[in-house]
């Protein structure tokens, strides 16, 4: 039997992150959870374009000078019961791998959605994404201090889009200039809005009861009449709360507010941490295991370098998924077989990376990594399983990258190859020649890549057009078949920089007749690490 300690610190834990699409306001609302996690005083300005001010969980220099997230980064706080694990994931559209990743460590999703816009792109894409694990999903419409679309619309939208079911909590009591704040359905309350408090905690307002004469008197007879005609149409028309409906990712609590005035952050953060599950069991290629168990395991989705310049090493990011850390401890690293001290993990308090003496499931720590840690590896006491579902997506854009200064090679391919490890990039060795080529999901990763190499590895790359379309892992069940297909397309393979072979194609139309012609071979799309 676990002891109780254990199991109370787990089920105090949320771990969760956002999805949104770009500008929604997810940096805007991590700041407002942060400041209701006491963690700053006050609240700084979004990122700060040019303002010198920046949200403490935007780490590395090309993300201040672009104004973007390039990296995720976690930030623990506490909140009333609860302890909270943010996972911030990059806003920019060209580092979805390490969004999806992220998206496998947690155990429920904050959607941002901007009122004005509704369902965008993007957030259509990552909800995609947490299907595959059912995640449950708290939606949080943004921007109500704009003139937003119809509330019940954009309910509409969530359901016949997204395909979920959608469970107001709160109700928006006008919008823009005559945004009054919201009824919370669920505790019978009006919580009224008061502008220019967007930087601390207000003390808010609340009449108890929808039919308090006080809602008139403070909303006006207008707005007062619309609420209550809406709320009847809401209370008719859409679903109530369903514990069992949102575990299971069918139904998403909807709450409306502002992040940039801190208007409804709050009820939202009461929801997510009242509902939102405790840190779930994780799959291995073996069994379940429960996060409960005693014996301590893990899994590496993230590899980030110089998140302080004043550390120039490189900190795994692993989500732990049982047991308990202690510093010092001993633990398998799966793959290469081996038993490994940890004695120096940290942990993330917002931005800050403290040294942590314990962790509970549900947590993410850091370990630092000389090279032998990679994305997806398990780390466990004794068992030797394998944490599943932690995807490698095919690359869509290439360049063949080459030195200024060619005495500099080696240096290039340790770059690279670390840079890969990180998921980063994706490196292929064509297997008959010495060039080098770049693989990325997304057109900015070749830029974070050449300015990596320079600060980080002092060599000046630059890049070629090279005519690839597109890129598949190959596998084949019949080794010979396999060889023969290896000595038949030689000129098409190479290996990526975890010594996988991999098919390049130059056009989409190879690729499919690559594909007919050898039925016995496998081409993937994704990779699990
Ligand atoms: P992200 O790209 O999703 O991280 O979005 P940001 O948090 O950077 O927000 C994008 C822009 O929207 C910024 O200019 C924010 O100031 C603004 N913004 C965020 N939340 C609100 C809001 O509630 N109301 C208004 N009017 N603007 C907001």
């Amino acid at each position: 039997m676990a002891n109780q300690d254990f199991l109370n610190e787990i089920n105090k834990r949320r771990t969760f992150a956002i999805i949104s699409h770009p500008d929604a306001g997810k940096t805007t609302i991590t700041e407002k959870v942060l400041l209701y996690g006491n963690l700053l005083q006050k609240a700084g300005t979004v990122k700060g374009r040019g303002s010198g001010q920046h949200a403490k969980s935007d780490w590395m220099e090309m993300e201040k000078e672009r104004g973007i997230s390039v990296t995720t980064s976690v930030m623990q706080f506490p909140y009333r019961d609860a302890l909270v694990n943010l996972l911030d994931t990059p806003g920019h559209e060209d580092f979805s791998e390490d969004t999806y990743r992220t998206l496998t460590a947690v155990d429920s999703c904050l959607m941002v959605i901007d009122a004005a816009k509704g369902v965008e792109d993007r957030t259509r894409k990552l909800m995609e994404v947490t299907r595959l694990r059912d995640t449950p999903i708290v939606t949080f419409m943004n921007k109500l201090d704009r003139d937003i679309r119809d509330p019940m619309e954009l309910l509409d939208e969530v359901e016949n889009e997204l395909n979920i079911m959608c469970a107001p909590i709160t109700w928006p009591i006008g919008c823009g200039k005559e945004f009054k704040g919201v009824y919370h359905l669920t505790r019978d309350e009006v919580i009224l809005y008061q502008t220019g408090q967007g930087h601390t905690i207000q003390g808010v307002e609340v009449i108890k009861g929808i039919d308090n004469p006080l809602v008139e008197e403070k909303i006006g007879d207008g707005l007062a009449e619309i609420l209550r005609e809406e709320l009847e149409l809401v209370q008719g028309a859409s679903n109530e709360f369903d514990q069992e409906l949102f575990d299971s990712g069918d139904l998403t609590p909807v709450f409306f507010g502002t992040a940039l005035g801190n208007f409804g952050v709050d009820h939202m953060l009461d929801g997510l941490t009242a509902w939102a599950p405790t840190p779930q069991p994780r799959k291995t290629n073996e069994r379940i295991v429960e996060s409960g168990e005693e014996k301590f395991s893990g899994f590496v989705f993230k590899i980030q370098a110089n998140m302080d310049p004043k550390h120039r090493d490189r900190i795994a990011f692993m989500r732990i998924c049982s047991g308990k850390y202690t510093k010092g401890m001993k633990m398998r690293h799966v793959r290469i077989g081996k038993d490994v001290a940890i004695s120096d993990a940290v942990t993330f308090l917002a931005g800050d990376r403290s040294h942590a003496d314990e962790a509970y499931p549900g947590d993410i720590i850091g370990l630092h990594n000389h090279g032998t840690i990679q994305i997806g590896d398990t780390f466990s006491q004794g068992e030797a399983f394998k944490f599943t579902g932690i995807p490698n997506f095919a690359p869509e854009m290439f360049r063949r990258i080459r030195l200024k200064d060619p005495l500099k090679q080696k240096q290039l391919l340790k770059g690279l190859v670390q840079l890969s490890e990180e998921g980063a990039v994706q490196v292929f060795r064509p297997l008959d020649s010495n060039d080098l080529i770049v693989g990325a999901v997304g057109v900015l990763q070749f830029d974070v890549v050449v300015a990596r190499l320079k600060s980080e590895y002092k060599v000046d790359a630059i890049y070629e057009s090279v005519s690839v379309a597109t890129a598949r892992w190959v596998t084949g069940d019949d080794a010979k078949k396999l060889d023969e297909f290896q000595r038949k397309v030689s000129t098409n393979l190479a290996l990526d920089g975890g010594d996988n072979l991999t098919y390049i194609a130059p056009t989409m139309v190879n690729l499919n007749l690559a594909m007919e012609r050898y039925p016995d071979i496998m081409f993937h799309k994704t990779r699990e690490h």
